[in-house]
């Protein structure tokens, strides 16, 4: 999955400026995020929500949202705290290291 392929799928939540800018690793993360909004907001349970920015911050994932509901952050600030156990370049479990640039890598990607 690219980045492209998950505005695609999710195009009320992720475009303009919610275009993801995360390493590949965190897409998948994003996409079951994505998946949840969207079922919930088209069952008429929630707003639609539309991301406003989608980058990395001290190694965890940001899910900026605006309007969402009590619930909704609850599940995105979930989401956010699982990307610090996954490698934001492949998905394998890792963990947030580096010094002064830091981010969430595994053994592999850790020097990369
Ligand atoms: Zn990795």
């Amino acid at each position: 999955m690219t980045h492209d392929d998950l505005v695609a799928k999710y195009p009320k939540i992720l475009s303009g400026s919610g275009y993801p800018g995360v390493g590949e690793g965190w897409l998948p993360l994003i996409d079951q995020l994505c998946s949840w909004l969207q079922f919930n907001t088209d069952m008429n349970e929630h707003p639609q929500v539309k991301a406003v920015q989608i980058k990395e911050k001290f190694g965890g994932l940001r899910f900026y949202v605006e309007n969402a509901t009590e619930k909704q952050y609850a599940v995105i600030s979930f989401v956010e705290n699982m990307s610090q156990h996954i490698c934001d370049v492949c998905g394998s479990p890792g963990k947030i290291q580096g010094k002064g640039w830091i981010s969430t890598r595994c053994e592999e990607h850790k020097d990369k």
